[in-house]
């Protein structure tokens, strides 16, 4: 049944990314779509007949889009943050046994089942929170079987859950045990083996890949990007995290989507990434529970217009974070954004990083993908966290909440 939303307070992005806020609004939703937008007291004939839905002068803001998580895996590593607390250097950790190759292990021998029941919880934070489209990399299997499944999980929670999950295949995430010191030997595997498979049975939206001095040169990203790129998947890349390994200039000479946590970009790799066009996915929660002191080159980004999202970067060992909200707040008080910069990275920009251009924004044909909300002002999201929470979220026009 199309519906008529009247008194309505919308906060949106506009198409050019400028944040926007106005009283007195009405719109129109007709299935899974936005149908027209506009003042209260302008409705056209069409829509003033459709059913009526107050929102009692509430916020409605687009749903919120996390273009950057991990969450798919089995095993807690709480056991290293206790080590970590008590003064363990990343080596101790490593040589008991923890860090990444911990989550591979477990993931590796955790069931379908298991792998669902773990990540659950994950997904439902975030959507409690009004995320209704969100990105999920797979990068904890590291080899065909256990890739497949984590993608095959991923895409799973999203009909679960009713709401859009986007597949990243990151099988270039880290060495795994059984190519150790033989790096170039696993980027043969899974450009002539795993990304043929992952891509054939349509398990993956995009191919991403880490840049990194203990994770692969710009020569093995450049290898996995092509053969990406063959099968005309999207690339993106994390990049320039710990290090400035000059992965984003390469990334965004290939037209990548986005480039990640950029820590330690310099100014070719943000005139490099505005002039393609690719998004800056900034990830606050990773620098903050790494206790990092490079923050990004926000000034750099922001003169050269280079477009930023922010995203929770949700995953077991950087950012065990399921929250959107505390990396839009979190945006703010550590890289420095505005807080109309925060609103827009978690919408406009995170949707353009996935490739997507059909939501992020209010706005005659976009989806009708929204929440309403009972705050003073759409900018207390940035300011105070842990306060507001939807009071309905409209996924493709049908209520999740
Ligand atoms: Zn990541």
């Amino acid at each position: 049944m199309p519906q008529l939303w009247t008194r309505a307070r919308l906060a949106t992005a506009t198409l050019e990314g400028r944040w926007t806020e106005r009283s007195d609004m009405a719109f129109a939703v007709d299935g899974e779509r936005i149908a027209w937008v506009g003042p209260q007291a302008e409705v056209p004939e069409p829509y003033s007949g459709w059913e009526l839905r107050d929102a009692e002068g509430r916020w409605v803001m687009p749903a919120f889009i996390d273009c950057h998580t991990h969450l798919v895996y089995a095993g807690s590593r709480f056991n290293e943050f206790e080590m970590r607390q008590r003064g363990a250097s990343y080596e101790d950790i490593a040589a008991a046994g923890g860090g990444i190759n911990f989550t591979v292990r477990e993931t590796r021998a955790a069931s379908v089942d298991a792998l669902l029941a773990q990540s659950l919880p994950r997904i439902r934070a975030l959507v409690r929170e009004g995320v209704t489209t969100l990105e999920i990399k797979s990068g904890y299997g590291l080899s065909l079987e256990p890739e497949l499944r984590c993608l095959r999980v991923a895409r799973n929670l999203g009909e679960r859950l009713r709401v859009d999950v986007r597949t990243s295949f990151l099988g270039a995430h880290a060495v795994p045990a059984d190519f150790r010191g033989r790096p170039d030997d696993y980027i043969t595997y899974l450009v002539d083996e795993m990304l043929p498979a992952v891509h054939e049975q349509g398990l993956a939206d995009m191919v991403d890949a880490y840049c990194e001095s203990h994770a692969f040169s710009v020569a093995q990203i450049e290898r996995v990007f092509r053969a990406a790129q063959a099968l005309e998947l999207p690339i993106r890349l994390h990049a320039e995290q710990r290090s400035n390994q000059h992965g984003a200039r390469l990334a965004a000479r290939l037209g990548a989507l986005s480039c990640d946590h950029l820590e330690h970009l310099d100014v070719e790799g943000v005139r490099a990434m505005a002039k393609a066009g690719t998004v800056a996915v900034l990830l606050p929660g990773a620098y903050y529970f790494l206790r990092d002191t490079q923050a990004p080159p926000v000034k750099l980004l922001r003169q050269n217009e280079v477009p930023i999202a922010l995203a929770s970067d949700l995953n077991p060992g950087t950012s065990p974070i399921a929250s959107l909200l505390l990396a839009l707040h979190m945006g703010c008080t550590l890289f420095g954004l505005t807080v109309q910069e925060a609103l827009v990275g978690v919408t406009l920009n995170a949707a353009r990083a996935l490739g997507l251009r059909d939501r992020g924004r209010l706005a005659a044909g976009q989806l009708a993908s929204f929440t309403l909300w009972d705050f003073e002002a759409p900018g207390q999201l940035a300011y105070e966290y842990g306060v507001h929470r939807p009071r309905a979220i409209v996924h493709r026009g049908r209520n999740l909440l």
